[in-house]
């Protein structure tokens, strides 16, 4: 008989016993998915957000893990993956679109935490063109803006960008200077934008630029637009099979019926941007969730001193600091999620989710890294690769110190960046 275990998920029969000593080193088997979760937080989630949980697990092992190493260390883009993800629905991060069925806020939390334990590349697909550019479009959008675009973008038949942050502002987002200019019959966008996701693919950007109201407003741009030159980022050194792109805006005509009428102010902008900040909270679970499973199933199979790196007193305590670290994040996620749901979210509570679980995240990488030696630089051994996509979303979507200083701002009731 088997037993499994609520903590490591692992089944008894699967002990280090089996795993013989030699001098041929055994394949390791490092991606089966442990189901780790130490305090039952997820032992309540409901049968429809359980789907596409299931639904997005099924797709990280049959589609995602058997392909995504030779794309990361390639630097392509599986543009195939991000379509596979809106043919299953997982590509809309609960935004709700016509003829979509419901998505909670809890099940897209679930699916990004489980896309990002397979790939932070395929998660940050997610992000950019569920997250923020389908987002901005039903938040800010008109009736005849969102039924052109919002199907589309939620099915992955339309690539879409949220170009946001310049050259010169990233933190400072709020002080951009693309400019929008009135001209007959619309606007001409001049300007430049880096690191916009989607940006080079072909498809529509959400561009923020400045009115000459002085104020921030939202354009759709469909990436042909005559004066919209695009290039791939190279170089990077993680979030390798997503490009992101440097933009440059040159008299880009967009015709007043591609303004978006919601976005009359940077506060429209912030509010796209606040709904997706616990989103990457639980992508850092997913992430770390990978590490830790990863070293659990190393720890049981790698044999040093002729035992099990398991059997060691020291390794067990490592393994349970990362549990435990783990279930920080599981918690706060899922609490955070359900405030979120409620309606009562803070702008500070989500700086908090995203805050405490990147920075833990990064934590849980670097540990998991370490115990698996060598092997653990190795991206066919899965804790590498997490270990540098950690590092972008670290930073995207607001960088850890901003997060702290929403978080400080709360606290004391004094700004210190504005
Ligand atoms: C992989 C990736 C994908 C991205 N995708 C998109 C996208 O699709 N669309 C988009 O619009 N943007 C995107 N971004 C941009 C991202 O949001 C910015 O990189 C982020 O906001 C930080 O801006 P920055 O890189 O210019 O860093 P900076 O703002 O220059 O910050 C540099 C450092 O200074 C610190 N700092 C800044 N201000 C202060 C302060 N007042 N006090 C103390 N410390 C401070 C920061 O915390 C950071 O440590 C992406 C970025 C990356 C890396």
């Amino acid at each position: 008989m088997t037993t499994t275990s609520p903590v490591s998920g692992l089944t008894a029969s699967a002990t280090a016993g089996d795993f013989p000593a030699g001098t041929v080193e055994p394949d390791y088997v490092l991606t089966e998915a442990l189901g780790t979760d130490p305090a039952s937080v997820f032992a309540a989630i409901g049968a429809e957000d359980r789907e596409y949980w299931d639904r997005a697990r099924d797709f990280v092992q049959d589609e995602v893990l058997p392909v995504i190493d030779g794309f990361w260390e390639r630097g392509d883009y599986p543009l195939h993956l991000l379509k596979r993800l809106g043919e299953l629905d997982l590509l809309r991060d609960g935004v709700p679109v016509n003829g979509f069925p419901a998505m909670s806020r809890m099940a897209a939390g679930l699916v990004t935490m489980e896309i990002s334990r397979g790939d932070g590349s395929v998660a940050t697909m997610i992000a950019v063109q569920g997250g923020l550019a389908l987002r901005s479009v039903a938040e800010c959008g008109s009736a005849v803006q969102k039924e052109r675009w919002l199907p589309a973008i939620a099915a992955g038949t339309e690539y879409a960008a949220f170009a946001l942050t310049e050259p010169t502002h990233g933190s400072d987002a709020v002080a951009l200077e693309s400019t929008a200019t009135g001209t007959a019959g619309g606007y001409l966008l001049n300007g430049e934008k880096k690191w916009i996701g989607n940006g080079s693919v072909g498809g529509v950007t959400v561009v923020w630029a400045r009115g000459e109201d002085g104020q921030v407003h939202g354009y759709l741009v469909p990436q042909d637009t005559p004066g919209y030159a695009a290039t791939k980022i190279e170089g990077k050194l993680a979030l390798r099979a997503i490009w992101q792109a440097h933009i440059r805006l040159d008299n880009v005509f967009v015709p007043e019926e591609d303004v978006l009428p919601g976005a009359r102010t940077f506060k429209d902008t912030a509010r796209v941007l606040l709904a997706t900040r616990l989103g990457v909270a639980w992508s850092a679970v997913g992430h770390a969730t990978a590490c830790y499973e990863t070293a659990v199933q190393y720890a049981r199979q790698r044999r040093q001193f002729g035992r099990p790196l398991g059997a060691s007193q020291i390794v067990q305590e490592r393994l349970a600091r990362m549990l435990s670290e783990l279930a920080t994040m599981q918690l706060m996620v899922v609490q955070m999620t359900r405030l979120d749901e409620e309606g009562t979210l803070t702008p500070e509570q989500a700086s908090l989710a995203k805050f405490t679980c990147t920075r833990t995240a990064r934590a849980i990488a670097s540990n998991a890294r370490d115990l698996l030696g060598g092997n653990g630089i190795l991206l066919a051994n899965r804790v590498a690769r997490h270990l540098a996509d950690i590092e972008a979303i670290h930073t995207y979507e607001g960088t850890e110190t901003m997060q702290a200083l929403i978080i400080g701002r709360g606290i004391t009731g004094t700004s210190a960046f504005s």
